[in-house]
């Protein structure tokens, strides 16, 4: 059997109903890992579909157990073929954000796969089970027709993403020669647009924090006491104004990547940001002067203060306030230390006599900025297998504008990231009426199977 022979078999997967009908069991299991009570749901997915599923394809599976959080364990699988082999790691996970019911539209239900317009409508069906499903699915599809692989697989699956991921760091220092592999391609997240295969090779970072201003306790009469006391609000008004221009330009250094690599902009400057009727209107001006689009999203830095706090804005007195709280966000590319954003700011804030402005870092929200090198050999490789699959270019990410734990296999497993997405924009993931595109599905399916085929063919 071909090439051709695989790939036509997996896309039958979808167009024959099979692919729907395993992802309704899967989708039936209520695994929202942010419910206390979910442990059983979670041990459900992972030892009643993925572990007998991947045990026919020849997998051996064992359990980890979840270091911080015992209810959300993962599954870790492998099918090893040669010691001479390359190994390839793959990702997924089995949890879900809730449920929701009652606010999808009428006939659908969070846990009842549904097939609509084109559309499978269900909890999961695109973040992330569908994803994993496809992936898997592709891999049997190749299998089968080549009756091996040609490389050796790692399979991961964890219950926890929704929930931030707790214990995964742990478990990867814990079992780094366990997950250990040549390359990480998995899947999560959009495609830049539905009938565009995309891949992504990172994420930006992203830290939290609050700057504060305490003048002093509770807030006093501004006819008796405006004017001898300090105002918080303008103060720290002050302060935010000094870290970027008034057009949104970074003005820390420590905050600004160096520069932007030169195969990264190439990449960038080849996708093109295209809104949708419904999204704002751009503001061209805004930003890093000389960056657009997604040069400026993924490719550089931003700085967003996501609520400022000063008296009471619902119900504003005449008094001078006690304090002012501003929560704000840096996202971040590779380049810039992550470690260095925080002392870099004390600095900045001290040099511009503001050190009466506290810094609080969040405890939540802070992600390692990763992306794999554009020209790296496996990404040349699922490019190039990919845009033979479909006859259609691939729109390559260097990394998303978004955040995502992927520093775990970037970092701390050490190895080149390769994303490919199997949803679409308007997906409405984490919402009432998440859906996958069965052309998505099927698509998915067909550019997998290639990238599987590929492997084993070690055209990398
Ligand atoms: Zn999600």
């Amino acid at each position: 059997m071909s090439r051709a022979d695989a790939i036509a078999a997996a896309r039958r997967h979808v167009t024959d109903g099979h692919f729907a009908s395993e992802l309704a069991r899967r989708v039936a299991i209520p695994s929202e890992s942010p419910r206390e009570d979910s442990g059983a749901d979670h041990r459900r997915y992972l030892e009643d579909e993925m572990r007998p599923w991947l045990e026919s394809m020849g997998f051996s599976c064992r359990i980890l157990e979840n270091p911080s959080i015992d209810r959300l364990p993962a599954l870790f699988a492998e099918r090893h073929e040669g010691d001479d082999l390359p190994t390839v790691l793959t990702y997924g996970h089995g949890d879900v954000l809730w449920g929701m019911a009652g606010d999808w539209d009428e006939g659908l239900d969070p846990w009842k796969l549904v097939e609509r317009d084109g559309r499978l409508y269900g909890r999961g069906t695109v973040d992330n089970k569908g994803q994993h499903a496809i992936n898997l699915a592709a891999l049997s599809a190749v299998l089968e027709a080549r009756g091996r692989l040609g490389f050796n697989v790692k399979v991961i699956i964890e219950m926890g993403e929704e929930s931030g991921s707790p214990g995964l760091q742990e478990l990867a220092e814990t079992h780094r020669d366990l997950l250990s592999a040549d390359v990480l391609i998995a899947s999560d997240g959009p495609r830049i647009g539905a009938d565009r295969p995309t891949v992504f090779l990172g994420a930006r970072g992203s830290l939290n924090f609050h700057l504060i201003c305490e003048c002093r306790e509770g807030a006093h009469h501004s006819g008796n006491w405006g004017g001898v006391l300090t105002n918080p609000g303008i103060r720290l008004a002050h302060a935010l104004a000094t870290l970027t221009d008034a057009n949104g330009r970074i003005q820390i250094d420590a905050w600004r990547p160096p520069s932007i690599p030169e195969n990264v902009r190439a990449a960038l400057d080849q996708l093109a940001f295209e809104p949708g009727p419904n999204d704002p209107q751009l503001n061209p001006d805004w930003g890093e002067p000389g960056l657009q689009g997604p040069a400026q999203v993924m490719g550089f830095s931003s700085f967003e203060v996501l609520a400022f706090l000063c008296g009471r804005p619902e119900a504003p007195v005449n008094a001078v306030p006690g304090w002012a709280r501003a929560t704000c966000q840096l996202r971040y590319v590779v380049g810039v230390d992550g470690e260095q954003i925080l002392p870099a700011l004390r600095e900045h804030l001290d040099a511009h006599g503001f050190s009466d402005i506290k810094v609080e870092r969040m405890k939540r929200g802070f992600f390692s900025a990763t992306r794999t090198d554009p020209d790296n050999d496996w990404v040349r490789l699922v490019r190039a297998s990919v845009e033979e699959t479909t006859g259609k270019p691939v729109s390559l990410l260097p990394n998303l504008g978004g955040s995502l734990p992927n520093e775990v296999f970037a970092e701390t497993l050490g190895m080149p990231t390769v994303w490919v997405p199997h949803s679409h924009p308007a997906c409405s993931q984490h919402a009432p009426n998440e859906h996958m595109l069965a052309s998505v599905a099927e698509e998915g399916m067909a550019m997998m199977a290639g990238v599987w085929w590929d492997i084993g063919e070690r055209r990398a």
